[in-house]
């Protein structure tokens, strides 16, 4: 299963410039087989998530958020699986955000870790999430070596993300499992137990050759 843990639609996200129907076609059209739909601090309504998933059923529609964290909001935490709109309350604390996560089984992984100062700050409070990401549209190749040294001495997983605002931003970077998602928490130890690959597009990433994928 080709697999997309990270991406705004124009709905929620006011950086995202294609609607959300634009972005399922142009997965299903990539070969994509699930994706997880993350705004910034807002969460899709389950109704949402069914309405979007009837009109598209060639492709996993499952919720997710990305919440900003630390007093400059430098930090973003990807939560997956979740409709709860408490979350969006929650951005800001990262502590009282990762434990309900936690708590309820959501996957949690550190967005672009690297990409700004402060970005990684949650690991210095020893705030650990489940995953950090390695390589997106966000994060190049320096970033995501940072990232690896982090997860490693950390013992947490690697993911690839689109972190998709853009159409044209499909298909650079995704990760593939051979196990089938049936529900959105299904994800969660998918990641925790390493069962998938971290994918990325060569041709569409003129640094992806400094890749060690
Ligand atoms: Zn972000
Ligand atoms: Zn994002």
């Amino acid at each position: 299963m080709k697999v997309e843990l990270h991406l705004h639609t124009s709905r929620y996200s006011g950086c995202a410039l294609d609607t959300p129907e634009t972005l399922m076609r142009e997965l299903i059209d990539s070969g994509y087989h699930a994706v997880y739909i993350t705004e910034h601090d807002a969460v899709w309504s389950e109704i949402e998530i069914d309405e979007l998933q009837e009109a598209f059923p060639e492709i996993l529609i499952f919720p997710g958020v990305e919440l900003s964290l630390g007093i400059h909001a430098s930090m973003h935490m990807v939560v997956l699986g979740t409709t709860d709109p408490d979350y969006a309350a929650l951005r800001y604390d990262q502590a009282t955000a990762l434990e309900k996560a936690q708590s309820h089984g959501n996957l949690t992984i550190l967005a672009h870790p690297f990409r700004w100062a402060g970005g990684a700050a949650l690991l210095d409070r020893w705030h650990i999430p489940d995953a950090l990401e390695f390589r997106t549209s966000n994060h190049d190749a320096s970033m995501g070596e940072k990232s690896r040294r982090e997860a490693k001495r950390l013992g947490i997983r690697l993911v690839n993300c689109g972190d998709i605002h853009a159409r044209q931003m499909i298909n650079r970077f995704w990760i593939e499992t051979h196990v089938p998602l049936s529900s959105a928490n299904d994800i969660h130890d998918i990641i925790v137990n390493g069962l998938y690959d971290l994918c990325a597009n060569k041709s569409k990433n003129p640094r992806g050759k400094r890749d060690n994928l």
